[in-house]
């Protein structure tokens, strides 16, 4: 018997950095990630015709991000904030109510959390939002740290695992990450979990 999942008043859809340069052939193309696309837009029209809301987070970084290579960090440049990379494939039909969360816009500062120096946690609260369905990328970094915060926050998550995708620079990190987010409280759903 498969649980099933009744979407609730308090509840919001978090979708994280569905952004051209960490899709296939960008500058941080992760492995799989295309194929999450139909399923995240799935949950993205339930909450929508639920009328919950919805946010969306994108990493925004100034040319010259400590994050970078150029800079000393560890990735390759990405989403520049405004350039073709840093924004959605067309493929990605997201409604005008959409909350978009831009983060790591610090050069300075690296922030893989959608909640870190963002107004993330107040629209929420203002919303009475205590149930967060997360999907998006990338289930071991930006994805992880937003579930922590959000639990660190108090809210209860909802992890999309047919709607993340690792990058998985060490074998099985993926498998970490799920582990690490599952052992903080968060229930891992399916698609076919949700009742209509
Ligand atoms: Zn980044």
């Amino acid at each position: 018997m498969i649980h099933k999942i009744t979407l609730m008043p308090s509840d919001a859809l978090l979708i994280v950095d569905i952004q051209n340069d960490f899709l296939t052939g960008g500058a941080l193309g992760i492995s799989g990630s295309n194929e999450i696309i139909p399923t995240l837009l799935n949950y993205v029209r339930r909450f929508q015709t639920h009328g919950l809301p919805i946010f969306l987070s994108r990493d925004w970084h100034p040319p010259d991000h400590c994050s970078f290579q150029s800079q000393g960090g560890p990735w390759p440049a990405h989403c520049v904030a405004g350039s073709p990379g840093s924004l959605p494939p067309s493929s990605f039909t997201t409604p005008p109510s959409a909350v978009i969360i831009y983060k790591a816009m610090d050069r300075n500062q690296e922030a893989y959390s959608a909640f870190q120096h963002t107004a993330l946690d107040r629209h929420l609260r203002i919303l009475n939002v205590r149930r967060l369905f997360i999907g998006g990328l990338a289930t071991d970094y930006c994805v992880l740290n937003s579930v922590k915060d959000a639990r660190t926050l108090g809210y209860d998550v909802c992890l999309l695992m047919d709607g993340i995708k690792a990058v998985n620079l060490q074998a099985e990190s993926s498998l970490r990450a799920e582990a690490e987010m599952i052992h903080l409280g968060t229930v891992p759903v399916q698609w076919e979990m949700l009742e209509t």
